[in-house]
């Protein structure tokens, strides 16, 4: 396969875009060599700048569920643009979409659109401190909840109890303010709980993680999060950017059938779009400007071109549930053969799949946090991935990404999948 045009066009890129990209993980710093730049999308499958076409197991990072460029939406947001792309003012359509999205999901009242995921997080950790008058929040690691600073926080070392900043420009005032529990080990949190009485505002998490990878809930994790937060006065915020709309058309609360205080979405909301949201019921949102005091807005928030999509892309969800059987059944289908191939190959791998997500690590028998995750063997990861990449499949460029399941990823893209798979084994 030939990058030519991709590689120039990088280069190029570099010379004006920090790193060539608008977005860290695009620039393959994990897995090595350079991203290909994408011209077009359609179905299942990706087309680059040098003309190579690849099978998507990225789809946007999980909005594009319904396969790239479905005629509907295209349709839909081609009739809308014709009304103006934004005027700054409340429209019919930002209605619609939060009636829509509030049946969903039973313990929702109201819900505010912002412009992305990191929005959607910062805002609902804003208001749970607002509704609680407390500061702390707890996160996990290896979760990720955008990039505000509250977030970008990492375990403070060896006996002290609050996190460190994980990036440069991260105060350490912000870090103080957030605490690091282990995914699946409620005695972590416990503990957090216990040495901060009465303090902890909220606590956040993925619901099934997957940007450690795809990391699933063990059973009743959830549940036990939900009481500790009750016995303790704290909001549980469900991080379901990846996995609203995707585990279940209510999401990972509709899925594990746990109810969190407050919900954040993006990704699909958006179907394509730059779209996330934050939802509670009525009692918690009524806290926010400009009902309440907590203050929160956006130029563009609730975009008639993106709401256009979003309301689209959601519509065609509710009316075709059977999809959620279906991409869940292909992803089965996918993880459990790949076990089986590199297994009778004699290499060890963990393939963690939840719903349409899946993430395959190397070199590990079980995936249950982020210090698992990182013991994974990420060297093999990185030639599968290259491998599979050379020969027209594209895979997130990290062994700590998850593969998003499309509804257009039928029998033909698994066998493709599966023979280059065998072959990348032969290949070592
Ligand atoms: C992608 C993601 C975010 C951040 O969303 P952006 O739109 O990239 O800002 C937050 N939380 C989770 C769980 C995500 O997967």
């Amino acid at each position: 396969m030939i990058f030519k045009r991709s590689r120039a066009l990088f280069e190029e890129a570099r010379k004006y875009i920090p790193g060539g990209v608008n977005s860290p993980v695009r620039a393959f710093k994990s897995v090595g060599g350079t991203p290909i730049f994408i011209k077009s999308a359609k179905g299942a499958y990706l087309t680059d700048e040098d003309g190579n076409k690849y099978i998507d197991y990225i789809n946007s990072w999980g909005p594009m569920i319904l396969g790239h460029n479905h005629t509907e939406v295209v349709e839909a947001v081609r009739k809308q643009m014709q009304n103006g792309f934004s005027f700054g003012t409340p429209t019919e359509l930002e209605t619609e979409i939060a009636k829509l999205i509030t049946s969903f999901v039973p313990n929702i009242d109201k819900i505010r659109m912002v412009n992305s995921g990191t929005e959607a997080c910062m805002s609902a950790i804003r208001l749970a401190r607002g509704y609680t008058s407390r500061n702390k929040i707890i996160k996990f690691e290896g979760c990720y909840h955008g990039h505000s600073d509250s977030f970008l926080i990492k375990a403070g070392s060896g006996a002290a109890t609050f996190g460190n900043p994980n990036s440069p420009g991260v105060t350490n005032g912000t870090a103080k303010d957030t605490l690091l529990a282990r995914y699946n080990d409620i005695d972590s949190v416990q503990s957090l709980f216990e040495n901060n009485k009465n303090e902890i505002a909220a606590v956040i998490l993925e619901p099934i993680a997957g940007n450690m990878g795809c990391v699933p809930p063990k059973k009743d994790f959830l549940k036990q999060l939900k009481l500790l937060c009750k016995d303790n006065q704290s909001l549980l915020i469900f991080d379901e950017v990846m996995t609203g709309f995707r585990a279940k058309l209510g999401g990972a609360q509709d899925f594990f059938n746990v109810q969190a205080d407050i919900v954040t979405y993006g990704k699909i909301i958006g179907g394509g779009m730059p779209v996330g949201a934050f939802a509670a019921r009525k009692e918690i949102m009524d806290f926010l400007s400009p009902e309440g005091k907590v203050y929160q807005a956006g130029t563009l928030s609730g975009n008639p071109i993106a709401m256009c999509a979003g309301y689209t892309t959601l519509s065609i969800l509710k009316s075709d549930l059977d999809i959620y059987d279906r991409i869940t059944q292909t992803t089965k289908i996918l993880s459990t053969e790949l076990k089986a191939i590199f297994e009778s190959a004699g290499i060890q791998i963990c393939i963690n799949q939840c719903t349409s997500m899946l993430t395959l690590f190397f070199g590990i028998s079980e995936v249950s946090n982020f210090d698992d995750a990182s013991k994974a063997d990420h060297d093999m990861f990185n030639k599968y991935f290259h491998f599979l990449l050379e020969n027209g499949i594209y895979l997130p460029p990290s062994g700590y990404e998850t593969w998003f399941i499309s509804d257009c990823i039928k029998e033909d893209e698994i066998d493709k999948t599966l023979t280059i798979s065998k072959k990348f084994i032969s290949s070592i």
